[in-house]
């Protein structure tokens, strides 16, 4: 499979409207986890070349934010157009570079794009507020105004969407960003980097440095001229960025880490939950902040659905994600392969029972057999730890009140899901369940219309949504009086 336009595959970082090429005896070469073949090289940008590419965003921001809402609207959605223009390109690129099937990718490449042109939509509409004044001769005005250069830090499970739901919202505020994409996927940060200069952005408002995560990170958060981070990655490298993010004072919007929930009441459609479970738990092969970590499912249902389950398992099929046949493509490394074996191991060991495979898959290398585990317990790992694979543990539970206790039983608090037929369960279950993001009767949540974001550890801010756009503002208040 050949792309269309070779130069979306660009060996280069971006730094301050400069493309630096990756060289053949420096840099970082990076792996297609399917095969193991090299997928090609980016160079390791130095820390001068970061304080550059920061040095060019601060003056390239300050004449962004003076042009109109509407030409930045313009110049975004000519982005997205380019992006839907090159999807089969990109989803290649990120096939290669991350192993999630095909149709997957392009479909990841077109929900990346929704949030390019939501948030150019809402570039117009950074509404202020006019206040009753509190004396006869005053009037408040409050506006929104870019909070400035934001630096970005993202993963690889969504090497497009990540990127597209802080660049997207920060440039159509008013704001600059440098972008440090995940190690595993820079090919995708840096084709939509192609594409936004395509676009017409103007140089330098996004600089894409690729190379070592942790001093690339440190120059961000030690720098007094990036006045926001936003990041989505684990709880512990998020900890670590708002702890280095504190001597500079910088606001943060953090996506961090889940340990979703899935409830299936007596009363659901069986069809529907066992549909839904699917979905939530398989996604990206299981590696998203809110697939569905733990299944509970209510007694008297508990029996038909593990059975129901377990067939539709069996049916997702493994292998290189370019086969137009393959549901789900390999793990992104070993480590993450080691704590799926961890967790099927200690829930083994503790008296789980595994339905459907449990085991390193027969193509080999990264992959996985998706696996069903029955008679899991609040006592194993599993229930505790975001597994970030394609494992699927089956608890039971008998009362409603204990479905919502054992479902906020964690210190995460991203999405949750329930499957009911109950209107007032509806409304009931959805309220008390502590997190940011409910699914009811289903498991596909995501959308740029939508605020996502969790509460406790799993974060910081919203993504998407108006309040995607407004968290890279800062309010300014107006007193206009006579004396
Ligand atoms: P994961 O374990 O899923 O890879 P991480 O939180 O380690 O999650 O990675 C998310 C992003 O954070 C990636 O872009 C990674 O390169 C980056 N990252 C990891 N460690 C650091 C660090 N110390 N400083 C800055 N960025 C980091």
């Amino acid at each position: 499979m050949e792309l269309r336009d070779p130069s979306l595959l660009r060996e280069a970082a971006l730094v301050a409207g400069h493309w630096i090429e990756s060289r053949p005896k420096s840099g970082r070469t990076i792996f297609n986890p399917a095969t193991g073949d090299a997928v090609g090289r980016v160079p390791e940008v130095s820390d001068i070349q970061v304080n550059e590419a920061i040095d060019a965003a601060v003056v390239a921001q300050r004449a962004w934010a003076r042009v109109t809402a509407g030409r930045r609207a313009e110049i975004l959605r000519h982005w997205y157009q380019l992006i839907l223009e090159n999807k089969d390109d990109l989803a290649l690129i990120m096939t290669l570079e991350q192993g999630k099937p095909l149709a997957e990718a392009a479909g990841e490449i077109q929900y990346g794009a929704s949030y390019v042109l939501w948030f150019a939509e809402e570039a117009r509409r950074l509404y202020g507020e006019i206040i009753p004044g509190h004396q006869e001769d005053k009037r408040l005005l409050v506006i929104r105004q870019p909070v400035g250069v934001v630096a970005a830090i993202t993963p690889w499970n969504f090497p497009c969407a990540m990127i597209t739901r802080k660049v997207a919202p920060a440039l159509a505020a008013g704001c600059a960003v440098v972008l440090k994409p995940a190690e595993q996927t820079p090919f995708s940060a840096i084709a939509l980097a192609v594409l936004a200069e395509r676009a017409g952005l103007p140089t330098a408002l996004f600089s894409v440095v690729t190379g070592n995560a942790v001093e690339i990170g440190g120059v961000m958060t030690s720098s007094q001229k990036i006045r926001k981070l936003t990041f989505t990655g684990s709880t512990a490298i998020g900890a670590l960025l708002y702890g280095q993010c504190a001597p500079t004072i910088k606001k943060l919007s953090l996506e961090l880490g889940g340990n979703a929930p899935f409830i299936v009441f007596d009363d659901a459609d069986l069809n529907v939950a066992v549909e839904a479970a699917i979905l939530a738990k398989f996604r990206n092969n299981g590696q998203t902040c809110v697939c569905a970590n733990r299944i509970y499912v209510q007694k008297n249902i508990y029996d038909k659905f593990s059975e129901a389950f377990s067939e539709r398992v069996q049916e997702l099929s493994v292998g290189n994600g370019l086969d137009p046949n393959v549901l789900l493509g390999p793990l992104i490394d070993e480590r993450a392969l080691l704590k799926v074996e961890g967790h099927i191991a200690d829930a083994c060991n503790n008296g789980a029972e595994i339905l459907v495979g449990g085991k390193r898959h027969k193509q080999g290398r990264l992959f996985f057999e998706p696996t069903v585990l029955k008679g899991v317990t609040a006592q194993m790992r599993i229930t505790h730890e975001e597994t970030f694979g394609p494992v699927a543990p089956i608890i039971r539970f008998d009362t409603e009140d204990e479905a919502i206790s054992v479902a906020n039983d964690t210190e995460f608090g991203l999405a949750a899901y329930f499957c009911t037929n109950d209107a007032s369960r509806v409304f009931r279950v959805s309220e008390a369940l502590e997190c940011g993001i409910v699914g009811v009767n289903t498991g596909a949540v995501s959308t740029a219309e939508a605020p996502f974001g969790g509460r406790g550890m799993s974060g910081i801010g919203r993504e998407g949504s108006r309040h995607g756009i407004e968290d890279y503002t800062e309010l300014k208040y107006i007193c206009v009086g006579s004396v």
